[in-house]
């Protein structure tokens, strides 16, 4: 069986800068599961995926364009603090979760607080960066239709519901 369309992939990862600074990895813990083909991981990193099978292991870097994109300064906005939640415990480096109104909830990061106002970032922590993967695949299974309607995977590596 191949990395397809609605197959169920499960591997290990570990993901570094390019300095090879670690930024997430499944070391230590169960393997990633994701459903093939409905955009679950970065577009980069699933065109790689593709066609590869049980047991393949493979590094591949990921340019920002196939991945979390880049910085927007657009989205970067200063807000009053005032309507958040919890606003005296705001911190610089916490995220936050916002209604952007057309583009519904999102995590912005808060880079600065100045008076009543805070500074928030909606570029994804990730953006600009180049991605480097290593990858391990540990298993490969037909998707259930349950799974497919959800756009996620039961079991192992996936919601336990
Ligand atoms: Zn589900």
């Amino acid at each position: 069986m191949r990395v397809e369309q609605n197959k169920v992939v499960m591997m290990h990862y570990k993901l570094t800068d390019k300095d090879g600074n670690v930024i997430d990895t499944s070391e230590g813990r169960d393997p990633l599961a994701y459903i093939h083909g409905i955009g679950a991981l970065v577009p980069g990193l699933e065109q790689e995926l593709e066609s590869k099978i049980k047991g393949d292991k493979f590094s591949t870097v990921v340019q920002p364009e196939d991945a979390y994109g880049n910085r927007d300064e657009e989205l970067v906005r200063v807000v009053p603090k005032s309507g958040f939640q919890g606003e005296e415990e705001m911190t610089v480096g916490m995220q936050v979760q916002i209604d952007t109104g057309d583009k519904g909830l999102a995590i912005a990061t808060l880079t600065a607080i100045e008076g009543d106002d805070i500074t928030l970032d909606l570029n994804h922590p990730l953006s600009d960066m180049e991605l480097h993967f290593d990858i391990e695949i540990t298993d490969i299974r037909e998707a259930s239709e349950d799974e497919i309607s959800h756009g996620h995977v039961h079991g192992a590596g996936g919601h336990q519901h």
